[in-house]
């Protein structure tokens, strides 16, 4: 008798703790995963302490070859909301999605939404073939994300809505800082042209602050271009007397640096962005760092035809 009793007193301890808990909003955390780095800072800038975030991309891989492991499957089979770019560029999602078979995980697909918004914008629509996945590269696209994705975390956790708008804006201001900061630095460059030895990863940047991009590799670095194309270019570099060939984060260097040794120029870095290298993961080098890195080496080397 007694010893029921005691249990009975342990189980009203047990539920009156359960509802303290409740109560004062002790809960799990959001837990939000996404395919690629900069979808990774804008969740984490709206959620803040109360998610979560993670990237499924390790240090230092090329989004466009890399393939999810089991561990990644389990990762996602945990998490409340699902980011990821669309558009093709993880071409292994939907059979993922399909066998995690999770109906209430939420999903974002960050680039439903691109050809709209383009097209909003009076360029040119992109009707046939295959939308260009790099929509992070447009900086106000992007304050479109954060407000997507800060509608998804607020049904998610209708508790934190106050925080998590106040975060958006926050991060949102940073992104028009930094849109603002291109347009003013490109305005007054001497030249509109670069040329990159990496993958044609820049098509929304150029197209936004009125630049041409002249990329080795087309959509994804994965298919080695033509030696046509390599003369070509070698050929443009020197008639303009070029003297910066830029090269791309995760993509081999050598091609332009070929090309720079040909015509006697040097290489610069610019980074697409999607991920960082295990010392800037490190370093805590932020998406919006990246970008000001990219404009400082673009502006050493664009070029007026
Ligand atoms: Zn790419």
């Amino acid at each position: 008798m007694k010893i029921k009793r005691f249990s009975y007193l342990i189980k009203s301890i047990g539920m009156v703790f359960l509802s303290l808990a409740c109560v004062f909003g002790v809960q799990a955390k959001l837990r939000i995963v996404t395919s690629i780095f900069p979808l990774e800072e804008f969740a984490a800038a709206v959620v803040g302490e109360r998610g979560d975030v993670s990237c499924l991309l390790p240090p230092g891989a090329e989004i466009h070859s890399w393939k999810p492991r089991p561990s990644d499957i389990v990762r996602l089979s945990g998490a409340d909301l699902f980011i990821y770019n669309g558009a093709g560029l993880e071409p292994w999602m939907e059979d993922i999605l399909r066998s995690l078979n999770r109906p209430r995980m939420k999903t974002l697909d960050a680039a439903a939404g691109m050809r709209e918004f383009h097209a909003g914008h009076g360029h040119e629509g992109h009707g046939h073939g295959d939308i260009d996945p790099h929509v992070w590269l447009d900086f106000e696209y992007d304050q479109i994300l954060v407000d997507r994705i800060l509608d998804l975390v607020v049904e998610l956790d209708p508790q934190g809505a106050d925080g998590y708008r106040l975060r958006a804006a926050a991060y949102k201001a940073e992104l028009a800082d930094l849109d603002e900061f291109y347009r003013e630095s490109l305005k007054s460059a001497r030249g509109k042209t670069f040329i990159f030895g990496g993958h044609a990863a820049f098509g929304y940047l150029a197209e936004r602050y009125g630049l041409r991009q002249m990329s080795l590799y087309g959509l994804s670095p994965n298919a080695r271009p033509k030696p046509k194309q390599m003369a070509g270019i070698t050929d443009f570099a020197r008639k303009n007397n070029v003297k910066v060939i830029f090269f791309e984060q995760f993509v081999s260097p050598e091609l332009a640096r070929v090309i720079a040794d040909e015509v006697g120029a040097e290489i610069r870095v610019l980074y697409p962005g999607a991920n960082r290298t295990a010392a800037q993961v490190r370093e805590r080098v932020s998406f919006l760092q990246l970008m000001r890195m990219n404009l400082e080496n673009l502006c050493h080397g664009l070029i007026r035809e």
